[in-house]
């Protein structure tokens, strides 16, 4: 159920070139599954902005992780956004959700394609945290494909990259560009055969979306999460 917390920012990094995670401490009683996201207020803005104090973000940590809760999110110049990078430690946030259902399938039962462009692929980090913090086998074989403009925007590539050498199941393919078909059945063999995600800038979903269509992947095999607002 959503609610709203009131919590404090501990620490915010770097994860690629403009790109950041921020770091709260987790209130209680905020539970949440891997996917979902929260709507973020800042109690006052330093720089103004017309579409005020809030933003919708994913959330990046692992509902296991009980101390802390993450968003992370591209640098811009949103009023809304160069004021959460200038916020110190300590600085109180309100946390509202948690919210969406692009959560993993309940029951894994046919292999599970994540496509993400760009910091669409925030879900998934949450969700690879989750199934691997633990020790938990990955129970499908499960594919990440992930698209960048370039290398240096690729967040938290180097803890996918470990992901995968250490999860059996667990498969990352990185593209610089655009995903197009070629990417796609050259790294899916049975297209039709799978569940997918798709996350990412609206016109990265479209085309996704499109190319899956020409695939003739069932729609009802296929979960959105548009990143509206990129
Ligand atoms: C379900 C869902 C999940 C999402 N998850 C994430 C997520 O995990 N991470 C993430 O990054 N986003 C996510 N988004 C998108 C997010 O909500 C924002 O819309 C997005 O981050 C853009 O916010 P912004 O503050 O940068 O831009 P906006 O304020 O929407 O501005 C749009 C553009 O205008 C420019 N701009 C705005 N104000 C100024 C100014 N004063 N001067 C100059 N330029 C300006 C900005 O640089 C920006 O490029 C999600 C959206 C949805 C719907």
């Amino acid at each position: 159920m959503s609610r709203i917390f009131a919590t404090s920012i501990v620490a915010r990094h770097s994860i690629a070139e403009n790109s950041v995670e921020v770091v709260f401490d987790r209130p209680p009683g905020f539970e949440y599954r891997s996917g979902q996201y929260i709507q973020l207020g800042l109690r006052s803005l330093l720089h103004r902005d017309a579409k005020g104090p809030s933003r919708v973000l994913s959330v990046s940590t692992s509902p296991h992780d009980t101390a802390t809760v993450a968003v992370a999110f591209r640098e811009s110049d949103s009023g809304f956004k160069r004021t959460l990078r200038q916020l110190a430690p300590g600085s109180e946030v309100l946390i509202e959700g948690p919210h969406g259902f692009y959560t993993l399938p309940r029951e894994l039962t046919r292999p599970l394609v994540l496509v993400a462009g760009g910091i669409g692929v925030v879900p998934y980090v949450s969700m690879l945290r989750y199934l691997t913090e633990w020790g938990i086998r990955i129970p499908v074989p499960m594919t990440l494909l992930y698209a960048n403009g370039t290398i240096e925007r690729a967040a938290y590539l180097d803890e996918l990259r470990k992901t995968a050498t250490r999860a059996p199941g667990f498969v990352l393919r990185h593209r610089i560009g655009l995903i197009d078909r070629n990417f796609l059945e050259r790294n899916v063999h049975d297209p039709r055969g799978c569940a997918w995600h798709v996350s990412g800038p609206p016109a990265m979903v479209c085309h996704v979306r499109n190319l899956l269509f020409h695939l003739r992947v069932d729609e009802a095999r296929i979960c959105y999460e548009e990143f509206s607002g990129y």
